[in-house]
């Protein structure tokens, strides 16, 4: 008999350690969107050489991007073993649909998002706790989202949403593990009217929920000390995607601006030479972001 080949064991971690020691050591861990294997490998080889926990997102058109969940799983597990990396890395799906995080999950994701903002209440209140105890099962962990945060995409312009404590109460005595609450964050580039974040309602909502993983969605353009405030008054994990696609995008143009794609002695058009230094760009961000958010040697 022809035996089937046994599935490489996954080597992530779900993000309930990573968070509870956050929580205690007051830091924040970095949350980085993945878009492709350079993204991918960027993320990983910041961590390690930081020592840092890193949870790797993947939103659901990023994943579809890379053809599929499990095909992101495997990229990120496979670069895992490859680079050695030894620091806890949680692959967790981004602003995932009800469906999206059942197929997640099914794909070996270590973590999902469930969005519910855009349900009533109860309708979210019910799917997250359904995705909680799916989550179980493969020993997951799982993030909500109550209220909206505000985003260019949602049309929003000015100051983010602003959740209630009392709804953050009710999602999570669910039992998930991170909650997305707006505190007047935004996704995308932040416009030049905004406000700031509003500290009065995290501070609140850290009272009213004090063991659950407090994250900030839209983590591009919110000034460093307002970062940090944020992180004193119990922000454990933080979103940044805009600012590493910013990074590659930037660091590519210069690559082509200088013509060094054009050097056909220097074979200067091979996708490993042409997409290296938006790669090396994106790791520089990532470790940057890292030692503003204190997860530095906390792996
Ligand atoms: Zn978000």
């Amino acid at each position: 008999m022809f035996g089937k080949v046994k599935k490489s064991k996954s080597r992530l971690v779900n993000v309930n350690e990573m968070i509870q020691k956050a929580i205690e050591g007051k830091y924040a861990i970095a949350h980085i969107n993945t878009n492709n294997l350079e993204w991918t490998t960027a993320i990983l080889e910041a961590a390690q050489e930081t020592n840092s926990p890193v949870i790797i997102g993947v939103s659901e058109g990023a994943a579809k991007y890379q053809n599929g969940f499990k095909n992101v799983f495997d990229m990120v597990n496979n670069t895992m073993e490859y680079l050695n990396i030894t620091v806890p890395v949680a692959l967790h799906l981004d602003h995932g649909s009800y469906e999206g995080a059942k197929k997640a999950l099914e794909a070996g994701f270590s973590s999902v998002m469930f969005d519910g903002s855009h349900y009533e209440l109860n309708e979210n209140l019910a799917k997250t706790k359904e995705i909680v105890e799916l989550a179980k099962k493969y020993n997951a962990s799982v993030e909500a989202e109550v209220g909206t945060i505000g985003g260019e995409e949602d049309g929003v312009v000015g100051q983010g949403e602003v959740a209630d404590p009392n709804e953050c109460k009710m999602i999570a005595d669910l039992n998930v593990s991170i909650l997305a609450a707006g505190i007047g964050n935004i996704h995308g580039l932040y416009p030049k009217n905004w406000k700031g974040l509003d500290f009065k309602v995290l501070a609140e909502i850290k009272d009213t929920i004090p063991s659950t993983g407090l994250v900030l969605h839209g983590g591009t353009g919110i000034p460093s000390n307002q970062i940090k405030k944020a992180i004193s008054l119990g922000v454990v994990k933080i979103n940044v995607n805009t600012e590493c696609q910013i990074a590659f995008a930037q660091a590519t143009r210069k690559y082509i601006q200088d013509k060094k794609d054009l050097d056909e002695k220097k074979k200067g058009f091979d996708p490993r030479k042409l997409l290296k230094p938006g790669k090396e760009a994106i790791k520089d961000m990532v470790i940057e972001k890292m030692k503003l958010f204190g997860s530095l040697g906390k792996a």
